[in-house]
């Protein structure tokens, strides 16, 4: 019958994956994730992002940016850096891109991330700096919506429109994902994950909802994800988890904002467990 080209992941498949700590556990062990968002102009793109990654699995959280202000106002639990990521200790893993803007630091903390050598979640205004490189670390996980996969695409020499990923989202998940050798989160109202490996089939989320087509709801996702895989997740995994919880703490037939979804986080993870 061969590989199928796509799979539906479902409640079962996202317990087995779930981190949980062991009575060996210390902070260290369950993971350090590092955060590198936001900027003057978008300091709460780093709060929600590392308020997530805070229930995501993760031991720690540390911060390195130029909202640390915000961010230990809003989530005292956050180890912050001074200075760029190069500066910040033990991580293992890292999200960078969520409000980072562009510009010569902005492009500074992407090659301090990615020399890290750990596994890296690219997501936002990263996405648009690694596009214009065309190149991304086989370690990495990526996050775009279909905007930001157009700009990915253009990055590799593919000329496509918004519509034309909307209209197709499977083949251009599997595609980013061969192009730039790494795991691709495509979001949008059915979010799918490709690993660069074709014979893998593609994971379909089951529980997205249209309420999280919100501001900073995919910082939220990024902060969860980049957490899962400081856990120890493969970057395929942490982002099916991920898709999959953000989804049902999106859920609730009223409007949400991207700052109850971070909330909601452990109540799904309850549920889901
Ligand atoms: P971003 O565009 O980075 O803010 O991320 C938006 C988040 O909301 C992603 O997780 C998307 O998958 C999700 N999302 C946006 N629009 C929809 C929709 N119409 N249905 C379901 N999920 C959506
Ligand atoms: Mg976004």
């Amino acid at each position: 019958l061969g590989t199928p080209a796509a799979v539906a992941f479902q409640h079962h498949d996202i317990a087995a994956l779930l981190p949980r700590p062991t009575p060996e556990s210390d902070k260290y062990r369950r993971g350090v994730v590092g955060i590198a968002a936001g900027s003057g102009r978008y300091p709460g793109a780093a709060v929600l992002a590392v308020s997530a990654a805070l229930h995501g699995g993760a031991g720690a959280v540390r911060y390195a940016g130029s909202a640390a202000r915000d961010v230990v106002r809003a989530r005292p639990e956050t180890l912050v850096t001074e200075g760029g990521p190069k500066d910040a200790g033990r991580v293992q893993a890292w999200v960078v891109g969520p409000g980072l803007a562009d510009g010569p630091l902005a492009e500074q903390t992407l090659d301090e991330v990615l020399a890290a050598d750990v596994p890296v979640l690219v997501d936002a205004d990263g996405l648009r700096l690694l596009a214009r490189r065309g190149t991304a670390p086989a370690r990495a996980l990526l996050t775009p919506h279909a905007g930001e996969a157009v700009a990915l695409l253009a990055g590799v020499g593919t000329g496509v429109t918004r519509d034309q990923v909307e209209a197709a989202r499977l083949p251009f998940a599997r595609l980013l994902a061969r192009r730039y050798g790494c795991a691709v989160l495509l979001k949008g109202s059915t979010t799918v994950i490709a690993s660069p490996d074709p014979s893998v089939p593609v994971r379909i989320n089951p529980t997205g909802t249209s309420w999280l087509a919100t501001a900073g709801s995919g910082d939220v996702l990024s902060g969860l994800a980049g957490s899962l895989l400081a856990a120890g997740l493969d970057p395929l995994d942490a982002g099916t988890v991920a898709a999959y919880l953000h989804g049902l703490a999106g859920r609730g037939d009223a409007p949400v904002t991207a700052t109850e979804v971070a909330a909601r986080l452990p109540e799904v993870w309850r549920a889901v467990a």
